[in-house]
């Protein structure tokens, strides 16, 4: 249940709702937006009294909410959420965030020239895997801790905030300290105790959308690391599992308008993975800004054809340089800026 205040409601009003709702037995969760606050019962709401609530001065009206999913629901928190991820970079809001980099840390020539070269297009952020989830435990499984220290190397060369993901929960400790946004991947998505964990870190989560999971799955998943204490989650939609199998998965980019609808979290797409093809992440990055995604996620490799991850899908420094400027000016068609 929601309780949205009337403009101008006083100090003393705003206590008396809380109150009122804190003796219902639910825990207030206070949203003060750019047009309307709104104090959302966080808990049990059966022992809240709608009837009064409403009644209260002050209290413009009372809603009940049936989304399962509290914290990362737009009807608490209306105004769009902005995620710091450091260096000066934020997600969400009017300007468009492109984070770049390859699949995988390869070598340190690798991860510094991609840093580079991306940097030099306009890239807000750097990506690239240390911990690889692979299908096949034979395929290469990242550098690990020695990646992560390469990719600090390529944000000093740079400024570039890094991005990689966290597979287990004996990396908290590494990445609290190193990583500046920290990526559960789509297999994850749904190991609850990890999202747990990750919401007790200091970090922001780039939440992938899980192989097969719903929208409303996803977004439960972001309650999980909010629900501990973390609100600084951006979603990402990197493609569902369909019966296509021309493409690696199916791109729904009707997800980005729904979750953008139904949460205030910003979200961003990952063209690469969605698609599993170079050739289509030009267009298919287009499009994503066209349908509201506050950034995207792009796999860039300086060899794709060696690649040691995810070489089909990566797309070469070059590509992206030309890319770039194609994404202004969708933004700029959209409202949106780059
Ligand atoms: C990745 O970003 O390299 C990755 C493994 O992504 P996903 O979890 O979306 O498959
Ligand atoms: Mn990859």
């Amino acid at each position: 249940m929601v309780v949205i205040m009337k403009p101008g409601f006083t100090q003393r009003e705003l206590e008396e709702a809380v109150r009122s709702m804190e003796q219902g037995g639910v825990k207030v969760m206070i949203s003060r937006g750019s047009e309307t606050t709104i104090l959302g019962a966080e808990g049990d709401a059966r022992g809240l009294d709608e009837e009064k609530l409403s009644q209260l001065p002050g209290v413009e009206r009372v809603m009940r909410v049936s989304e399962p999913y509290k914290k990362a629901n737009r009807k608490y928190h209306p105004d769009d959420s902005v995620i710091d991820i450091g260096g000066g970079v934020k997600v969400g809001g009017k300007k468009l965030t492109v984070i770049a980099g390859p699949c995988s840390v390869e070598s340190e020539t690798q991860i510094t020239a991609v840093a580079r070269a991306v940097k030099e297009s306009g890239a807000a952020a750097l990506r690239g895997g240390a911990y690889k989830p692979r299908t096949s435990p034979y395929s290469f499984q990242g550098m690990g801790e020695k990646g992560i220290e390469l990719l600090l190397e390529a944000k000093e060369q740079t400024g570039l905030p890094i991005v990689t993901e966290l597979m287990s929960p004996d990396q908290i400790p590494l990445f609290e300290e190193k990583v500046d946004l920290v990526q559960i991947g789509a297999r994850n998505m749904q190991n609850f105790d990890l999202l747990k964990k990750v919401g007790k870190m200091k970090k922001p989560i780039l939440l992938k959308r899980g192989l097969s999971s719903t929208i409303e799955e996803w977004l439960m998943s972001a309650e999980y690391i909010m629900a501990a204490g973390n609100d600084q989650v951006i979603l990402c939609e990197r493609g569902i599992r369909t019966f296509e199998t021309y493409t690696r998965n199916t791109l729904d980019l009707s997800a980005v308008l729904a979750v953008k609808t139904l949460s205030h979290l910003p979200v961003v797409v990952d063209p690469s993975h969605a698609c599993g093809r170079a050739a289509m992440v030009e267009r298919m990055s287009m499009a994503a800004i066209a349908a509201g995604a506050d950034g995207l996620i792009i796999e860039v490799h300086n060899d794709p054809k060696n690649a040691l991850c995810d070489g089909a899908q990566s797309i070469t420094p070059y590509d992206f340089a030309a890319l770039m400027p194609k994404l202004s000016q969708v933004a700029g068609c959209v409202g949106r800026e780059l």
